[in-house]
């Protein structure tokens, strides 16, 4: 199905920034949303928003870590909406640090939560889109995975991690299934809340400011892969700032 209107889109990490902004765009353009995160307050805000607006929209506090959660998820958007068409895989923390700190906790929830959480929403929702005959898996990557510089290892290697399985699940997907991948540059978020080391926390702050581009840039860029014909598949975006090395 072409466009955006009566798709049903289910968006993790959507209590804030780029899942926020894509949860808000996809729910103008006619796409009944169902909302996904840890925070209560934020996801019940932003669907109050929406439907406030005359929008679609449901909401499930989700923690991508506990596979069942997602389970429950994609269920929820069944059990509203009777289908599911998209799930945007999107959670993701960057507690970035060098390697040298040991910060081995921080290693553990980026892969718990940026490579697992993805996997989790693969098994969720993977039979249903078997059984309906279509669907589209939309995971957030990153360009730290593209250009990987130090602090940033684990993160880039867990983003590189989902760049594979989703190769593998294009591969695998046949023609009735659409796997997407974005990977954005420095985008105004709430992303730096997640980094534990102060001088990473502190460094990545200032980037942000100097020239982070706005999360509606990447929500609109999600749209464009969603609203495509069934046969059409945009394999990868990348969108960064232009000050971006
Ligand atoms: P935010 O911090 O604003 O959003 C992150 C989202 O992930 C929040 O909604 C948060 O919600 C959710 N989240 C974190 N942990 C979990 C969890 N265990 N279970 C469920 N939800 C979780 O940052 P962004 O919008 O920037 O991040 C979105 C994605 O974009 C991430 O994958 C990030 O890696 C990627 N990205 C961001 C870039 C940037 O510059 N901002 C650049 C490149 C990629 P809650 O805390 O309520 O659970």
């Amino acid at each position: 199905m072409a466009g955006i209107e009566g798709k049903v889109v289910v968006i993790t990490g959507a209590s804030s920034g780029i899942g926020a902004a894509t949860a808000r765009h996809l729910a103008q353009r006619g796409a009944c949303v169902v909302l996904a995160a840890r925070r209560p307050d934020r996801l019940a805000a932003l669907c109050g928003q929406i439907v406030a607006q005359g929008g679609k929209a449901c909401y499930r506090v989700t923690d991508v870590t506990r596979r069942a959660d997602l389970a429950q998820l994609v269920g929820l958007a069944i059990e509203q909406y009777g289908k599911l068409d998209v799930l945007i895989s999107n959670a993701g923390i960057a507690p970035i640090s060098l390697l040298d700190e040991l910060r081995v906790d921080d290693w553990d929830n980026m892969i718990d939560v940026n490579v697992k959480g993805v996997l989790h929403g693969i098994a969720a929702a993977l039979p249903i889109f078997r059984r309906q005959g279509f669907g589209h898996f939309v995971h957030t990557l990153s360009t730290a995975g593209l250009r990987i510089v130090p602090t940033m290892a684990v993160y880039a290697g867990s983003k590189n991690a989902v760049r594979a399985i989703s190769e593998g699940l294009r591969q695998e997907a046949g023609d009735k299934l659409l796997v997407t991948t974005i990977s954005p540059g420095y985008v105004d978020t709430e992303l730096p809340s997640s980094m534990s080391d102060p001088a990473a926390r502190e460094k990545g702050l200032a980037t942000m400011k100097q020239m982070a581009i706005p999360a509606e840039s990447i929500a609109e860029a999600i749209a464009f892969a969603i609203a495509q014909p069934d046969n059409v598949d945009v394999g990868e975006i990348v969108i960064r700032p232009t000050a971006q090395a």
